[in-house]
Protein backbone atom coordinates (compact mmCIF):
# COMPACT_ATOMS: atom_id res chain seq x y z
CA UNK A 1 0.00 0.00 0.00
CA UNK A 2 1.31 3.26 -1.15
CA UNK A 3 1.74 5.83 1.85
CA UNK A 4 -2.18 7.11 2.62
CA UNK A 5 -2.59 10.75 3.98
CA UNK A 6 -6.03 11.70 5.03
CA UNK A 7 -7.48 14.69 4.39
CA UNK A 8 -11.04 13.96 5.49
CA UNK A 9 -12.66 17.26 7.26
CA UNK A 10 -14.26 14.79 9.96
CA UNK A 11 -14.39 12.27 10.72
CA UNK A 12 -10.60 13.21 10.55
CA UNK A 13 -7.03 11.52 10.66
CA UNK A 14 -5.72 10.31 13.87
CA UNK A 15 -1.71 9.98 15.26
CA UNK A 16 -0.82 6.86 14.13
CA UNK A 17 0.62 6.02 17.61
CA UNK A 18 -2.20 6.32 19.36
CA UNK A 19 -3.76 4.21 16.87
CA UNK A 20 -1.76 2.03 17.28
CA UNK A 21 -1.51 1.93 20.98
CA UNK A 22 -5.58 1.30 20.92
CA UNK A 23 -4.57 -1.79 18.79
CA UNK A 24 -2.27 -3.26 21.45
CA UNK A 25 -4.65 -2.42 24.36
CA UNK A 26 -7.67 -3.72 22.46
CA UNK A 27 -8.12 -7.06 23.72
CA UNK A 28 -6.84 -6.47 27.09
CA UNK A 29 -6.69 -2.49 28.89
CA UNK A 30 -3.63 -2.48 30.77
CA UNK A 31 -3.91 -6.53 32.75
CA UNK A 32 -7.07 -5.73 33.28
CA UNK A 33 -8.48 -8.71 31.36
CA UNK A 34 -11.19 -6.20 29.27
CA UNK A 35 -11.59 -4.34 26.80
CA UNK A 36 -12.29 -0.15 27.73
CA UNK A 37 -15.44 -0.71 25.68
CA UNK A 38 -16.17 -3.73 27.96
CA UNK A 39 -15.07 -1.59 31.44
CA UNK A 40 -18.10 -0.29 33.32
CA UNK A 41 -17.96 3.66 33.52
CA UNK A 42 -18.05 3.67 37.01
CA UNK A 43 -15.67 1.05 37.61
CA UNK A 44 -11.89 2.38 38.85
CA UNK A 45 -10.70 1.28 35.65
CA UNK A 46 -12.41 3.55 33.48
CA UNK A 47 -12.52 6.57 36.13
CA UNK A 48 -8.69 6.56 35.83
CA UNK A 49 -9.00 6.88 31.90
CA UNK A 50 -11.93 9.86 32.19
CA UNK A 51 -9.44 11.88 35.08
CA UNK A 52 -6.52 11.25 32.99
CA UNK A 53 -8.64 12.72 30.00
CA UNK A 54 -9.83 15.68 31.73
CA UNK A 55 -6.36 16.85 33.66
CA UNK A 56 -4.70 16.01 30.33
CA UNK A 57 -7.04 18.55 28.13
CA UNK A 58 -6.95 21.57 31.00
CA UNK A 59 -3.53 21.15 31.10
CA UNK A 60 -2.96 21.65 27.02
CA UNK A 61 -5.61 24.52 27.23
CA UNK A 62 -4.59 25.86 30.51
CA UNK A 63 -8.30 25.74 31.22
CA UNK A 64 -9.09 28.62 34.58
CA UNK A 65 -10.38 26.03 37.86
CA UNK A 66 -13.58 28.22 37.54
CA UNK A 67 -14.26 25.97 34.42
CA UNK A 68 -16.00 22.68 34.20
CA UNK A 69 -14.61 20.28 31.07
CA UNK A 70 -18.13 18.10 30.19
CA UNK A 71 -18.26 15.12 28.19
CA UNK A 72 -21.43 15.05 25.94
CA UNK A 73 -22.85 13.32 23.20
CA UNK A 74 -25.63 14.58 20.35
CA UNK A 75 -21.99 16.56 18.37
CA UNK A 76 -21.77 20.17 17.40
CA UNK A 77 -25.72 20.11 16.33
CA UNK A 78 -26.78 19.15 19.51
CA UNK A 79 -25.14 21.82 21.04
CA UNK A 80 -26.73 23.99 19.05
CA UNK A 81 -29.73 23.45 20.96
CA UNK A 82 -28.33 22.30 24.00
CA UNK A 83 -26.22 26.11 24.25
CA UNK A 84 -29.72 27.91 24.21
CA UNK A 85 -31.52 25.32 26.46
CA UNK A 86 -29.06 25.72 29.09
CA UNK A 87 -28.09 29.37 28.93
CA UNK A 88 -31.06 31.84 28.01
CA UNK A 89 -32.96 31.22 31.27
CA UNK A 90 -30.22 33.67 33.10
CA UNK A 91 -32.44 36.50 31.31
CA UNK A 92 -35.73 37.34 31.09
CA UNK A 93 -38.43 35.92 28.32
CA UNK A 94 -37.60 36.17 25.66
CA UNK A 95 -34.23 36.74 25.48
CA UNK A 96 -32.08 37.35 22.82
CA UNK A 97 -29.13 35.78 21.57
CA UNK A 98 -26.03 37.72 19.41
CA UNK A 99 -24.53 35.92 16.39
CA UNK A 100 -21.92 36.54 13.72
CA UNK A 101 -22.60 34.60 10.85
CA UNK A 102 -18.96 33.73 9.10
CA UNK A 103 -20.81 30.44 7.07
CA UNK A 104 -22.19 27.16 7.31
CA UNK A 105 -21.52 26.43 10.69
CA UNK A 106 -22.42 29.36 12.20
CA UNK A 107 -25.65 29.62 9.66
CA UNK A 108 -27.31 26.09 11.44
CA UNK A 109 -26.67 27.42 14.92
CA UNK A 110 -28.81 30.05 14.16
CA UNK A 111 -31.72 28.48 12.59
CA UNK A 112 -31.55 26.31 15.42
CA UNK A 113 -31.33 28.66 18.33
CA UNK A 114 -34.51 30.37 17.07
CA UNK A 115 -36.21 27.76 18.01
CA UNK A 116 -35.62 28.41 21.73
CA UNK A 117 -34.85 32.35 21.64
CA UNK A 118 -35.25 35.88 19.85
CA UNK A 119 -32.12 35.99 17.40
CA UNK A 120 -30.25 38.47 15.92
CA UNK A 121 -27.54 38.58 13.41
CA UNK A 122 -25.28 41.06 14.72
CA UNK A 123 -23.36 40.40 11.67
CA UNK A 124 -23.46 38.91 8.50
CA UNK A 125 -20.15 37.89 5.83
CA UNK A 126 -22.94 36.24 3.58
CA UNK A 127 -23.18 38.94 1.13
CA UNK A 128 -19.34 38.98 0.89
CA UNK A 129 -19.77 35.35 -0.43
CA UNK A 130 -18.38 34.46 3.91
CA UNK A 131 -14.66 35.29 2.64
CA UNK A 132 -13.81 36.57 6.19
CA UNK A 133 -15.16 37.67 9.57
CA UNK A 134 -17.23 41.14 9.36
CA UNK A 135 -14.97 43.70 11.16
CA UNK A 136 -16.03 44.41 14.76
CA UNK A 137 -17.07 47.93 14.36
CA UNK A 138 -19.32 46.59 12.25
CA UNK A 139 -21.41 44.28 14.66
CA UNK A 140 -24.51 45.71 16.04
CA UNK A 141 -24.85 43.94 18.96
CA UNK A 142 -27.53 43.57 21.60
CA UNK A 143 -27.64 45.44 25.33
CA UNK A 144 -28.45 42.65 27.61
CA UNK A 145 -27.89 39.79 25.49
CA UNK A 146 -28.05 36.13 26.89
CA UNK A 147 -24.63 35.93 24.70
CA UNK A 148 -23.02 35.64 21.79
CA UNK A 149 -22.37 32.87 19.71
CA UNK A 150 -19.44 32.59 17.64
CA UNK A 151 -17.76 30.10 15.35
CA UNK A 152 -14.00 30.08 15.71
CA UNK A 153 -13.45 28.34 12.73
CA UNK A 154 -15.46 27.59 9.59
CA UNK A 155 -15.09 24.39 8.64
CA UNK A 156 -16.74 24.65 5.22
CA UNK A 157 -16.09 27.92 4.35
CA UNK A 158 -11.79 28.32 5.48
CA UNK A 159 -12.59 31.34 7.68
CA UNK A 160 -10.98 30.85 10.74
CA UNK A 161 -10.98 33.81 13.76
CA UNK A 162 -6.91 34.84 14.88
CA UNK A 163 -8.27 35.93 18.76
CA UNK A 164 -11.28 35.99 20.44
CA UNK A 165 -13.58 38.98 20.23
CA UNK A 166 -13.47 41.84 23.13
CA UNK A 167 -16.68 43.29 23.89
CA UNK A 168 -17.57 46.13 25.98
CA UNK A 169 -19.20 44.48 28.17
CA UNK A 170 -19.37 41.47 29.86
CA UNK A 171 -21.61 39.13 27.15
CA UNK A 172 -21.06 35.37 27.64
CA UNK A 173 -19.16 34.59 24.37
CA UNK A 174 -19.96 31.03 23.06
CA UNK A 175 -17.80 29.48 20.54
CA UNK A 176 -17.84 26.50 18.32
CA UNK A 177 -14.43 25.45 17.97
CA UNK A 178 -15.20 22.11 16.74
CA UNK A 179 -12.54 21.93 13.97
CA UNK A 180 -9.50 23.61 15.41
CA UNK A 181 -9.72 23.16 18.97
CA UNK A 182 -6.27 22.42 20.57
CA UNK A 183 -4.77 23.37 17.23
CA UNK A 184 -3.63 26.94 18.85
CA UNK A 185 -2.98 28.59 22.01
CA UNK A 186 -6.57 30.78 23.36
CA UNK A 187 -7.35 31.94 26.37
CA UNK A 188 -9.98 29.71 27.64
CA UNK A 189 -11.29 32.94 29.90
CA UNK A 190 -12.49 35.32 27.53
CA UNK A 191 -15.38 32.67 26.54
CA UNK A 192 -18.21 31.55 28.79
CA UNK A 193 -18.26 28.22 26.78
CA UNK A 194 -16.19 26.59 24.04
CA UNK A 195 -17.86 23.36 22.23
CA UNK A 196 -16.84 21.22 19.97
CA UNK A 197 -17.84 17.30 18.65
CA UNK A 198 -14.56 15.16 18.70
CA UNK A 199 -14.30 14.07 15.47
CA UNK A 200 -12.55 16.78 13.81
CA UNK A 201 -9.63 17.49 15.79
CA UNK A 202 -9.61 14.87 19.01
CA UNK A 203 -10.72 11.81 18.48
CA UNK A 204 -14.26 9.45 17.19
CA UNK A 205 -17.03 11.03 16.66
CA UNK A 206 -19.83 10.63 19.18
CA UNK A 207 -18.30 12.16 22.20
CA UNK A 208 -19.00 15.90 22.25
CA UNK A 209 -16.50 18.25 24.17
CA UNK A 210 -18.15 21.70 26.48
CA UNK A 211 -16.00 23.76 28.50
CA UNK A 212 -18.36 25.70 30.69
CA UNK A 213 -17.90 28.76 33.41
CA UNK A 214 -19.03 27.90 36.34
CA UNK A 215 -21.55 30.94 37.06
CA UNK A 216 -23.81 29.62 33.83
CA UNK A 217 -24.61 26.39 34.93
CA UNK A 218 -27.72 25.81 36.94
CA UNK A 219 -30.19 27.87 34.67
CA UNK A 220 -31.51 25.60 32.37
CA UNK A 221 -35.33 25.78 31.01
CA UNK A 222 -37.49 23.10 32.46
CA UNK A 223 -37.66 22.08 29.26
CA UNK A 224 -33.94 20.85 28.66
CA UNK A 225 -34.07 17.16 29.00
CA UNK A 226 -31.54 16.30 32.72
CA UNK A 227 -28.41 14.56 30.23
CA UNK A 228 -28.52 18.01 28.68
CA UNK A 229 -28.27 20.39 31.56
CA UNK A 230 -24.54 21.25 32.09
CA UNK A 231 -25.33 21.78 35.78
CA UNK A 232 -26.83 18.26 36.10
CA UNK A 233 -23.95 16.75 34.10
CA UNK A 234 -21.20 19.22 36.18
CA UNK A 235 -22.30 17.79 39.27
CA UNK A 236 -21.81 13.94 38.20
CA UNK A 237 -18.73 14.48 36.51
CA UNK A 238 -20.15 13.34 33.09
CA UNK A 239 -21.69 10.46 34.27
CA UNK A 240 -25.05 11.47 34.65
CA UNK A 241 -25.72 8.91 31.93
CA UNK A 242 -23.25 6.54 30.01
CA UNK A 243 -20.49 8.33 28.65
CA UNK A 244 -18.96 7.36 25.30
CA UNK A 245 -16.39 5.79 27.19
CA UNK A 246 -14.48 4.44 24.25
CA UNK A 247 -14.54 7.72 22.09
CA UNK A 248 -12.93 8.94 25.72
CA UNK A 249 -10.32 6.47 26.25
CA UNK A 250 -9.16 7.55 22.94
CA UNK A 251 -9.58 11.27 23.22
CA UNK A 252 -7.48 10.76 26.43
CA UNK A 253 -4.84 9.33 24.10
CA UNK A 254 -4.77 12.18 22.11
CA UNK A 255 -4.14 14.48 24.52
CA UNK A 256 -0.48 12.31 25.72
CA UNK A 257 0.30 12.37 22.37
CA UNK A 258 -0.24 16.03 22.35
CA UNK A 259 1.44 16.66 25.41
CA UNK A 260 4.20 14.41 23.87
CA UNK A 261 4.78 16.85 20.96
CA UNK A 262 5.02 19.60 22.91
CA UNK A 263 1.92 20.80 23.37
CA UNK A 264 -0.88 22.77 21.94
CA UNK A 265 1.95 25.88 21.52
CA UNK A 266 4.11 23.65 19.45
CA UNK A 267 1.23 22.59 17.83
CA UNK A 268 0.38 25.82 17.08
CA UNK A 269 3.65 26.52 15.26
CA UNK A 270 3.80 23.32 12.96
CA UNK A 271 0.03 23.73 12.13
CA UNK A 272 1.36 27.98 11.17
CA UNK A 273 4.36 25.88 8.54
CA UNK A 274 1.47 23.49 7.33
CA UNK A 275 -0.89 25.80 6.26
CA UNK A 276 1.95 28.88 4.94
CA UNK A 277 3.24 25.53 2.86
CA UNK A 278 -0.12 25.24 1.66
CA UNK A 279 -1.10 28.07 0.91
CA UNK A 280 1.59 28.87 -1.20
CA UNK A 281 1.07 26.53 -3.51
CA UNK A 282 -2.35 27.32 -4.17
CA UNK A 283 -1.54 31.25 -4.64
CA UNK A 284 1.66 30.41 -6.57
CA UNK A 285 -1.13 31.33 -9.69
CA UNK A 286 -4.39 31.43 -10.70
CA UNK A 287 -4.72 28.01 -11.23
CA UNK A 288 -5.95 27.22 -7.91
CA UNK A 289 -8.21 29.78 -6.11
CA UNK A 290 -9.19 30.51 -2.42
CA UNK A 291 -11.10 33.31 -2.13
CA UNK A 292 -10.99 33.68 1.58
CA UNK A 293 -9.48 37.25 3.06
CA UNK A 294 -5.35 36.65 3.71
CA UNK A 295 -6.10 37.02 7.66
CA UNK A 296 -9.00 35.55 8.37
CA UNK A 297 -7.63 32.27 5.91
CA UNK A 298 -8.08 29.00 8.02
CA UNK A 299 -4.73 27.00 9.35
CA UNK A 300 -7.04 24.27 9.62
CA UNK A 301 -9.55 23.44 6.94
CA UNK A 302 -8.54 25.22 3.28
CA UNK A 303 -10.94 24.86 0.64
CA UNK A 304 -9.98 25.64 -2.15
CA UNK A 305 -10.92 25.44 -6.05
CA UNK A 306 -9.76 24.54 -9.69
CA UNK A 307 -10.18 27.41 -12.24
CA UNK A 308 -10.80 24.93 -14.65
CA UNK A 309 -13.27 22.98 -12.89
CA UNK A 310 -13.76 20.48 -15.61
CA UNK A 311 -10.61 19.34 -14.44
CA UNK A 312 -12.03 18.61 -10.63
CA UNK A 313 -12.55 14.30 -11.36
CA UNK A 314 -8.85 14.08 -13.01
CA UNK A 315 -7.47 16.08 -9.89
CA UNK A 316 -9.31 14.04 -7.75
CA UNK A 317 -8.47 10.46 -9.14
CA UNK A 318 -4.75 11.61 -9.50
CA UNK A 319 -4.97 12.50 -5.63
CA UNK A 320 -6.44 9.22 -4.50
CA UNK A 321 -3.52 7.26 -6.52
CA UNK A 322 -1.02 9.36 -5.06
CA UNK A 323 -2.73 8.26 -1.69
CA UNK A 324 -3.88 11.72 -0.98
CA UNK A 325 -7.50 10.74 0.36
CA UNK A 326 -10.89 12.66 0.52
CA UNK A 327 -10.08 15.88 -0.46
CA UNK A 328 -13.46 16.24 -2.39
CA UNK A 329 -14.52 19.55 -1.64
CA UNK A 330 -18.55 19.98 0.86
CA UNK A 331 -21.40 19.36 -1.01
CA UNK A 332 -22.36 22.65 -0.51
CA UNK A 333 -19.50 24.78 -1.91
CA UNK A 334 -18.07 21.93 -4.41
CA UNK A 335 -14.16 22.36 -4.94
CA UNK A 336 -12.05 21.05 -2.53
CA UNK A 337 -10.98 21.17 0.70
CA UNK A 338 -7.98 20.07 2.39
CA UNK A 339 -7.91 19.37 6.16
CA UNK A 340 -4.86 19.77 8.13
CA UNK A 341 -5.64 19.03 11.49
CA UNK A 342 -2.93 18.26 14.20
CA UNK A 343 -2.84 14.48 13.18
CA UNK A 344 -1.83 15.11 9.57
CA UNK A 345 2.21 15.64 9.90
CA UNK A 346 4.07 17.62 7.35
CA UNK A 347 4.81 15.38 5.36
CA UNK A 348 1.38 14.71 3.94
CA UNK A 349 1.09 18.66 3.29
CA UNK A 350 4.38 18.11 1.69
CA UNK A 351 3.10 15.62 -0.31
CA UNK A 352 0.03 17.39 -1.33
CA UNK A 353 1.85 20.36 -2.77
CA UNK A 354 4.19 18.57 -4.91
CA UNK A 355 0.89 16.92 -6.29
CA UNK A 356 -0.73 20.30 -6.29
CA UNK A 357 2.62 21.73 -8.36
CA UNK A 358 2.83 18.57 -10.67
CA UNK A 359 -1.19 19.03 -10.89
CA UNK A 360 -0.78 22.38 -12.68
CA UNK A 361 2.45 21.99 -14.60
CA UNK A 362 4.63 23.78 -12.82
CA UNK A 363 8.04 22.74 -12.54
C1 LIG B 1 -18.56 19.31 12.16
C2 LIG B 1 -19.01 20.58 12.81
C3 LIG B 1 -20.22 20.67 13.51
C4 LIG B 1 -21.22 19.54 13.57
O1 LIG B 1 -20.81 18.51 14.33
P1 LIG B 1 -21.71 17.20 14.49
O2 LIG B 1 -20.89 16.44 15.44
O3 LIG B 1 -21.84 16.57 13.14
O4 LIG B 1 -23.02 17.61 15.05
C5 LIG B 1 -20.54 21.86 14.12
N1 LIG B 1 -19.72 22.92 14.04
C6 LIG B 1 -18.56 22.88 13.36
C7 LIG B 1 -17.69 24.09 13.31
C8 LIG B 1 -18.16 21.71 12.72
O5 LIG B 1 -17.01 21.66 12.05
Amino acid sequence: MTHIYNFSAGPAVLPKEVLAQAAAEMLDWHGSGMSVMEMSHRGPEFISIYQAAVRDLRELLAVPENYKILFLQGGGLGQNAIIPLNLVGRKAQPATIDFIHTGSWSGKSIKEAAKYATVNVAASAQEDGFAGVPPQSEWRLTPGAAYLHICTNETIDGVEFQCAPKLADDTVIVADMSSHILSRVIDVSQYGVIFGGAQKNIGPAGLTLVIVREDLLGSALPICPSAFDWGIVAAHESMYNTPPTYAIYIAGLVFQWLKRQGGVAALEQRNIEKAALLYAALDADDFYQNHIAKEHRSRMTIPFFLRDESKNEAFLAGAKQRGLLQLKGHKSVGGMRASIYNAMPIEGVQALVAYLNEFAGRK
